[in-house]
C-alpha cells in the first residue's frame, strides 16, 4: 500500500486559520494586534519573493506587518540601529532579518542584536541555548513545522526512532532537539555518517534536510515510516524548464513509507505558517497571556 501523502499546503492553511482566530480574539478581548517586522537588505530575488509572501500572510492573519528595505550598501551600524529601534517598539512582537545578508555584514552580530523574545526565526544564540536545555524558546520555523506535521501523524512521538539527515543550525540541529524534546530516540546523520542507508533503515521518522536532489532512496526507508522531506532542489525538467524536487526519491519512498511529505507542497508552506505562529506566541508571551494551543513546541 502507498504512503499517506501529507498535504503541507492544507495543514499550513489550518495553522494560519488557527493563528487568525487567535489574533482576532486578542484584538477583541485585549485590544492587542501582534506585529511582525521583516527587514530585507539588498536585492536578492529569492529573498524578495520570501519577504513579499511573508508580509502578505501576516496581513491575511490580521497582524500588523512592517517591511524595511535597506540598500545593499547599507553600513552594518545602520542595520543594527534599525534592529535596536524595532526591539524598543512595543507594537512589534516579532523581528525577522532576511538572510543571507550582504558580505560586508556579520550575520551573527545582526541576529545577536535582536531581542531574543522577538527573534521569531529562533536563530539567536539565547534561543538556541534555551531549546537545547529544554526551556521555553522561540523555535526555528521550518523544524517547528515538521514537528507539527509529525505530531499530527503520530499523536505522541515518545519512543519513536528518529533519524535527522543534516546538522545545520537552521534545520537539522533544532529538528533533532525538538524530536528529543518529544522523547524520540534521535540520530543526527551528516556527510561523514558511515552506512547512511542502514542508519536510515532503522528510523520510524526520517527528516531529510540535506540539499541533495532525491538522495534518500526508497530502499532506505523502513516500511511504514514517516518521511519528512525538507529539501528544496531545482533540477532540469521538461522543455528546458526546471522543477523542484526534495532530498528524497518520492516515487521510491512513497511506495514503502507510511506517510510522506511531497516537494513542493510539503514542508515549504509550513515555514511561513510557523513564522505567523511564532509572532503570535511572542506577542502572547510579551503580554503575559496564555500561549496559543498547538502552535508552539
Ligand atoms: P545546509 O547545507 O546548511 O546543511 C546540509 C546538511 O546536509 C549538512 O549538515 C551536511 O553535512 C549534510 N549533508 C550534505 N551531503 C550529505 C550526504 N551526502 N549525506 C549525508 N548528509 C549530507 O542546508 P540546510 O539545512 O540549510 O538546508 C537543507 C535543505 O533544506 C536545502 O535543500 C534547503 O533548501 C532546504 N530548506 C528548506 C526550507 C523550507 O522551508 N522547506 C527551509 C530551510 C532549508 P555536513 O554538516 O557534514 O556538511
Amino acid at each position: 500500500m502507498g504512503a499517506r501523502i501529507i498535504d503541507g499546503k492544507a495543514f499550513a492553511a489550518e495553522v494560519r486559520a488557527k493563528v487568525a482566530t487567535h489574533v482576532a480574539r486578542l484584538k477583541d478581548e485585549h485590544g492587542i494586534t501582534p506585529g511582525l517586522a521583516v527587514v530585507l537588505v539588498g536585492e536578492d530575488p529569492a529573498s524578495q519573493v520570501y519577504v513579499r509572501s511573508k508580509n502578505k500572510s501576516t496581513v491575511e492573519a490580521g497582524m500588523k506587518s512592517v517591511e524595511h528595505r535597506l540598500d545593499a550598501e547599507t553600513p552594518e551600524a545602520d542595520l543594527l540601529a534599525l534592529v535596536h529601534e524595532l526591539n524598543a517598539d512595543p507594537t512589534i512582537h516579532g523581528i525577522l532579518v532576511q538572510l543571507p545578508l550582504p558580505g560586508h555584514m556579520n550575520e551573527d552580530s545582526v541576529i545577536g542584536a535582536i531581542e531574543p523574545a522577538k527573534d521569531v526565526d529562533g536563530f539567536h544564540i539565547s534561543n538556541v541555548g534555551l531549546l537545547g536545555t529544554g526551556q521555553k524558546s522561540m523555535v526555528p520555523c521550518t523544524p517547528l513545522g515538521c514537528l507539527m506535521m509529525l505530531r499530527d501523524q503520530f499523536g505522541s512521538l515518545s519512543g519513536q526512532e528518529a533519524v535527522v539527515i543534516g546538522r545545520s543550525n537552521i534545520v537539522g540541529k533544532p529538528m533533532a532537539q525538538l524530536l528529543l524534546g518529544d522523547s524520540c530516540t534521535v540520530t543526527i546523520a551528516h556527510s561523514r555518517t558511515r552506512d547512511l542507508p542502514d542508519v536510515v533503515r532503522r528510523a520510524d521518522i526520517v527528516v531529510a534536510a540535506v540539499g541533495r536532489p532525491e538522495m534518500v532512496k526508497g530502499d532506505w526507508i523502513k516500511p511504514g515510516a514517516a518521511v519528512i522531506d525538507v529539501g528544496i532542489n531545482r533540477v532540469p525538467g521538461e522543455g528546458g524548464k526546471t522543477r523542484l524536487v526534495g532530498d528524497v526519491d518520492f516515487a521510491g519512498a512513497s511506495a514503502v513509507a507510511g506517510a510522506i511529505t511531497p516537494v513542493p507542497g510539503g514542508v515549504g508552506p509550513m515555514t511561513i505558517a510557523c513564522l505567523l505562529a511564532n509572532t503570535l506566541t511572542a506577542c502572547c508571551r510579551s503580554h503575559g497571556l496564555a500561549e496559543p494551543e498547538g502552535l508552539t513546541a
